[in-house]
């Protein structure tokens, strides 16, 4: 018996190493995966997929946002109602912890303008193929084309695969599914059934970091799809964010939206639809911006004149257009007008495209280990589990720790049974 001189945990001898099943291989699985082959067990880790961590790999199609470099406490401020339940999982793998391990996979990061970390090459495909390396040096058996289809008894796990379906009884397993965002990826949320047949509870799996529904006019839509409202502020009752968002066919996409969906969907739960305000003008106070809208030229058309005046694109004098009332002659009024443009977002956009997932596992039904309660020697990490976060590094950093601390608590009841 040693100790692993990185994470502290009992590493196994081989005569009392056990026979450990990972479902789900995105971040979070592997991750446990490498903690749990570490101390010494048999890994065999399971996934639907033809080949592992899909979403990891489209997650760097646009640079991979492996954690943030902000103090730890304002960090953990952005898991918002669930901050007090990510904490410990993130104080015993904080955001160092991670771009150690990064470090450590030849995947070495950078902090951006913004305060992200990111890896050099951006991408997630080299530091996948060298963590896949890792855990074969490991002994980690991945089987792939094995979808869970549910429990069998005493947490036998049962597994559809091409030629047939197999049974598995391992002396403990880990469970990271996933949330249902893009789920031709793999994570598809089936999994809420067969937990909940056995009487564990989950919150219902919602978009995260989406994008918003808003019934554009025709001519809107048609002229201005595609388009980006740039360094504007958006904003849903006292709640602001600043940023850019892209206007789809259906509405509004962005990192400036993401920030306010929690907001938004707890809104659309009660009402037909929310009102946000977009503030076109952030940096110049109403009382400047009327100043300058003050001195329109007689016959000068309201375009030419905004665009001149106020430096609007057309995007957003359009959208300026799009509310009920007409576009405000009397420069003050205008110049409200553009500082809060009423848009009526009537839904949030599915699941589909969703960059995260609200809802999953609730948290009453699990142990300070992550373990099931009602199923001892069943864990649970990742997006599985309650809890969502903005972009900015904040979901594979949460995915990352959850999966840590589910391994440690593995290990931790395995050692209990030696
Ligand atoms: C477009 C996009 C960009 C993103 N960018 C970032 C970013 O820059 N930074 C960041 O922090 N996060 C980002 N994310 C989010 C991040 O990718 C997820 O939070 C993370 O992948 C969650 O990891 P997970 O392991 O919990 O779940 P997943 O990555 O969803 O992995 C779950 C795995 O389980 C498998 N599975 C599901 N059901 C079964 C079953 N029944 N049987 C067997 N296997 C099954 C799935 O196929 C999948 O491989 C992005 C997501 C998207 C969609």
């Amino acid at each position: 018996m040693g100790v692993d001189a990185q994470y502290g945990f009992v590493v196994t001898k081989d005569a009392k190493s056990r026979e450990v099943a990972i479902i789900g291989a995105g971040p979070a699985g592997l991750f446990a995966a490498e903690i749990i082959a570490r101390a010494g067990h048999r890994v065999t880790v399971y996934e639907r997929m033809p080949s592992p961590a899909r979403k990891f790999l489209l997650a760097g199609r646009g640079g991979l946002n492996l954690t943030h470099s902000e103090p730890l406490e304002t960090f953990l401020s952005r898991y918002g109602d669930s901050a007090d339940e990510i904490r410990g999982a993130v104080e015993a793998f904080p955001p160092a912890q991670l771009i150690a391990w990064a470090d450590g996979l030849e995947a070495h990061t950078f902090v951006g303008s913004s305060g992200r970390v990111f890896p050099n090459a951006m991408k997630a495909s080299p530091l996948l193929r060298a963590w896949l390396r890792r855990l074969d040096d490991l002994g980690v058996v991945l089987k792939t084309r094995h979808r869970w289809s549910g429990f069998v008894e005493n947490n036998e796990l049962s597994f559809e695969k091409p030629d047939g379906t197999i049974i598995v009884k391992p002396d403990a397993s880990l469970f990271a599914l996933g949330g249902a965002s893009w789920p031709k990826l793999g994570s598809d949320g089936r999994w809420i059934e067969p937990f909940s047949s056995l009487g564990v509870a989950s919150e219902p799996l919602a978009p995260a970091n989406c994008g918003v529904v808003v019934p554009w006019s025709a001519i809107f839509k048609s002229r201005f799809e595609g388009c980006a409202l740039k360094r504007v502020a958006l904003s849903i009752g006292a709640s602001t964010t600043r940023g850019e968002v892209i206007i789809t066919k259906h509405g509004l996409e962005g990192g400036a939206i993401y920030a306010l969906i929690p907001l938004l969907r707890t809104a659309l739960a009660t009402h037909e639809s929310a009102t946000l305000a977009i503030d076109l003008k952030p940096d110049m106070d109403v009382i400047t911006l009327a100043e300058r809208l003050s001195k329109r030229r007689p016959k000068e058309t309201l375009t030419n004149f905004l665009r001149k005046s106020a430096h609007l694109d057309p995007a957003a004098i359009a959208l300026l257009r799009e509310e009920q009332t007409p576009v405000p002659e009397n420069a003050e009024a205008l110049a409200a007008r553009i500082k809060a443009v009423s848009v009526n977002v009537t839904a949030l956009s599915g699941l589909d495209r969703a960059i995260s997932t609200a809802g999953g596992i609730a948290w009453s039904e699990l142990d300070n280990r992550l373990m099931v309660r009602r199923c001892p020697g069943v864990f649970v990490a990742g997006e599985m589990l309650d809890w969502e976060a903005p972009t900015g590094g904040y979901l594979l950093q949460a995915t990352i720790a959850t999966a840590f601390k589910a391994a440690k608590g593995l290990l931790n009841w395995l050692d209990e049974r030696q």
